[in-house]
C-alpha cells in the first residue's frame, strides 16, 4: 500500500523576521500505482513539495504528508529518492552504491545476495559490465542509470524523482525516459512515482496524471486519458 495524502501543507524557510513561505496550504492525494508528474515553473516549490514527501524537509508550518495514514516525519525505506545530481557515493563503485543502499534497508541479508541483486538491477538499466566502475568513470546518463537501479533495487513502494533527467542531453534524456517507463511497467509490485519536472514534453510522455503548480500552490490536476505514445 502506498496512498499519499498531502493535507493542508504549508512550509516556510528562514526564521523570525526573515521568512519565506514556499508552500501555502496544499491539499493533494496520490493513489497507489499512479505515475504523477508535478509540473511548474522554476521556484514554484516543486522540490520543496517533494522533500516533504521524502521526509527530508524541515517540519511543515501547517498540516503534513501522510502515507497510508501515517504522518511522514523522516525518510523511510518504503520511499526511494532520485535527484538531478545523481547523489552517488563517489568512492563506491556502481555495484557498491547499490549494495550500500540495500544494507541500509536490510542489515541482515548476505553480502553475496546483495551483490547479485545489484548486478541484476545494473543489467536492467543497461549497465552490464560497468559494475566495478566508479561514478567518475561514468557519463551523466550512466550515473543516472545507476541511481535508478539503486532506487528500484531497494524495492520501495514510492519513488520520488526530482528533475532526474534535467542534466542529461536531449538524445540521452529520451532514452532514459523510455527506460524508466519500461522498468516501471515491468516491476511486479505496484509502484507509485512522483516525478518533478519543468519540461511539459517530459510530463506528457511519462505521466498518467499531471499536477500543475504555480508559486506556493497546486493549481490544476489533469488525469491523462489516452495511452502513452509508443
Ligand atoms: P522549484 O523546485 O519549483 O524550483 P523550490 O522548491 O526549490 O522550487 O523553491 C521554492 C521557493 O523556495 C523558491 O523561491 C526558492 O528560492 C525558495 N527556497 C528553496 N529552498 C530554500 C531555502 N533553503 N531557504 C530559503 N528559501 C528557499
Ligand atoms: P551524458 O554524458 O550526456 O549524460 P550518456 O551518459 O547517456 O550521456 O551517454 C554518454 C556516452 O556514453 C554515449 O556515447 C553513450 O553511447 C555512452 N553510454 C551510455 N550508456 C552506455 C552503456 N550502457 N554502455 C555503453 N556506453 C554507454
Amino acid at each position: 500500500m502506498s496512498k499519499i495524502e498531502i493535507k493542508d501543507l504549508s512550509l516556510e524557510y528562514g526564521q523570525e523576521d526573515k521568512t519565506f513561505l514556499a508552500l501555502d496550504h496544499i491539499n493533494l492525494n496520490i493513489e497507489e500505482g499512479e505515475f504523477v508528474c508535478i509540473l511548474g515553473p522554476s521556484g514554484c516549490g516543486k522540490s520543496t513539495l517533494l522533500s516533504t514527501l521524502s521526509g527530508l524537509s524541515d517540519p511543515p508550518k501547517t498540516g503534513g504528508v501522510y502515507i497510508d495514514g501515517q504522518k511522514v516525519e523522516g525518510p523511510g525505506k518504503s520511499r526511494s529518492v532520485v535527484f538531478q545530481n545523481y547523489s552517488l557515493l563517489p568512492w563506491k563503485t556502481a555495484a557498491n552504491n547499490i549494495v550500500f543502499a540495500l544494507n541500509q534497508v536490510d542489515k541482515k541479508g548476505k553480502k553475496e545476495a546483495k551483490r547479485a541483486l545489484a548486478l541484476q538491477y545494473l543489467k536492467k538499466v543497461g549497465l552490464e559490465g560497468f559494475e566495478d566502475k566508479l561514478p567518475d568513470e561514468l557519463s551523466g546518463g550512466m550515473k543516472q542509470r545507476v541511481a535508478i537501479a539503486r532506487a528500484l533495487a531497494v524495492d520501495p513502494e514510492i519513488i520520488l524523482m526530482d528533475e532526474p533527467f534535467g542534466a542529461i542531453d536531449p538524445k540521452n534524456r529520451l532514452q532514459l525516459q523510455e527506460l524508466l517507463l519500461k522498468l516501471w511497467q515491468s516491476e511486479k509490485k505496484a509502484k507509485t512515482i512522483v516525478f518533478i519536472t519543468h519540461d511539459i514534453d517530459e510530463a506528457v510522455l511519462l505521466a498518467d496524471r499531471i499536477v500543475f503548480m504555480t508559486p506556493k500552490n497546486v493549481r490544476a490536476d489533469l488525469k491523462v486519458e489516452f495511452p502513452r505514445p509508443r
